[in-house]
């Protein structure tokens, strides 16, 4: 017999063909989805609008697949982390970070990263594949039965309220993937996270953010960590293939599409690194040249064993975040969370190598 074919990950109109493709009506589709998508259902017997003769015929030729939890760490400021496994035995981390009464889940792309930033605890574990679709948006599907967020709840009930994909890889080097994950996700009959509350993470993949961000309606922020393109070349390498000037051109194209569109640049400290006020004078004069409207998010560096990097002090950063508000930039600190469970990128992974 044939394999089974996966359900996660197909879109509406996979779906339906493979409906048609087992001799089934085109409009069963709007049904599975939503028992895929809405309810969060994994299991055919419980679809119970659906007849006894179809559940058996789903069994035979379909699966619906989560990935596997291998380890999940609840820190004691409620940060949640998971260690993934797919099918293939390959691994990814999902964090949770709680607010007040909502709260982000961080998603990974792909396994390692190519990016190789020097900051970054995955940037230093080599890239070894992209994620599906379906792994992308079941990482999502496994915080929900983790939180018993299915059906999926109204807007304002949510717990997991928004997304942000920010995990281990470079979604840009994912993008078709991505895509399909992020409008699966954010498909209103499904699990329906509004596009508004969806952020992509990239570290400036120049040529594809335009298109990316138009293909999903998504968010978009971008991890700048430095002001001029000698610096960020040294701590990001990627700067070398894609410039300051190219990154900044293609926000401002994003930007020009929709006067709504607001973007966060990511700036992790570094101490003496790019943690001086000549930094923050050149990021403003940066904003300013491109006019784009902007905030920043300051994060303090969460060192890891083995990082050449040591995070600024209390007052450094404060002054920084001084500086671009003083300009009219909104620059959060934002607060380290997870300390106890090792939430910097890529930790969790390396401390369960097999
Ligand atoms: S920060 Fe992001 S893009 Fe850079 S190496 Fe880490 S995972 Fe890759």
């Amino acid at each position: 017999m044939a394999d089974k074919t996966e359900l996660i990950g197909l879109d509406k109109d996979e779906l339906q063909k493979a409906l048609t493709a087992i001799g089934e009506k085109p409009f069963r589709a709007k049904q599975l989805w939503q028992w895929l998508y809405y309810f969060g259902e994994t299991d055919f017997d419980k679809m119970t609008n659906l007849s006894k003769n179809l559940r058996q015929k789903l069994k035979e030729n379909f699966t619906i697949t989560r990935p596997k939890i291998i380890t999940e760490q609840l820190s004691s400021d409620k940060t949640r982390k998971w260690l993934l496994e797919f099918a293939d035995g390959e691994r990814v981390e999902m964090v949770y970070i709680p607010e007040e009464d909502r709260g982000a889940v961080c998603i990974s792309t792909q396994v390692g990263c190519a990016v190789g930033c020097k900051f970054c605890h995955t940037g230093s574990q080599k890239l070894t594949r992209n994620l599906s679709a379906a792994e992308i948006v079941s990482q999502f599907m496994v915080a929900r039965d983790t939180y018993g967020e299915w059906p999926s709840p109204t807007q304002e009930t949510r717990y997991l309220s928004n997304i942000v994909v920010m995990g281990m890889g470079e979604p840009l080097h994912n993008r078709e993937n991505v895509i399909k994950a992020l409008n699966i996700i954010t498909d209103g009959d499904g699990i329906a996270i509004s596009r508004r509350r969806v952020t992509l993470s990239t570290s400036g993949i120049a040529p594809h953010i335009v298109s990316t961000l138009q293909a999903t309606g998504v968010r978009l922020a971008v991890s700048l960590h430095a002001p001029n393109d000698n610096l960020r070349s040294t701590i990001m390498p990627i700067n070398r293939r894609y410039s300051i000037d190219e990154v900044l051109s293609a926000c401002r194209e994003y930007q020009a599409g929709d006067g709504s569109r607001y973007i966060t640049f990511e700036y992790l400290l570094l101490d003496g690194i790019n943690d001086s006020a000549e930094c923050a004078q050149q990021l403003i004069a940066l904003m300013k040249k491109y006019g784009l409207r902007a905030s920043f998010n300051l994060i303090p560096f969460n060192p890891w064993p083995g990082s050449a990097f040591k995070p600024s002090s209390n007052s450094k950063v404060r002054a920084f975040a001084k500086i671009l508000a003083d300009a009219g930039f909104a620059a959060p600190i934002r607060v380290a969370r997870g300390q106890d469970i090792l939430a910097a990128c890529g930790q969790l992974k390396s401390a369960n190598k097999q």
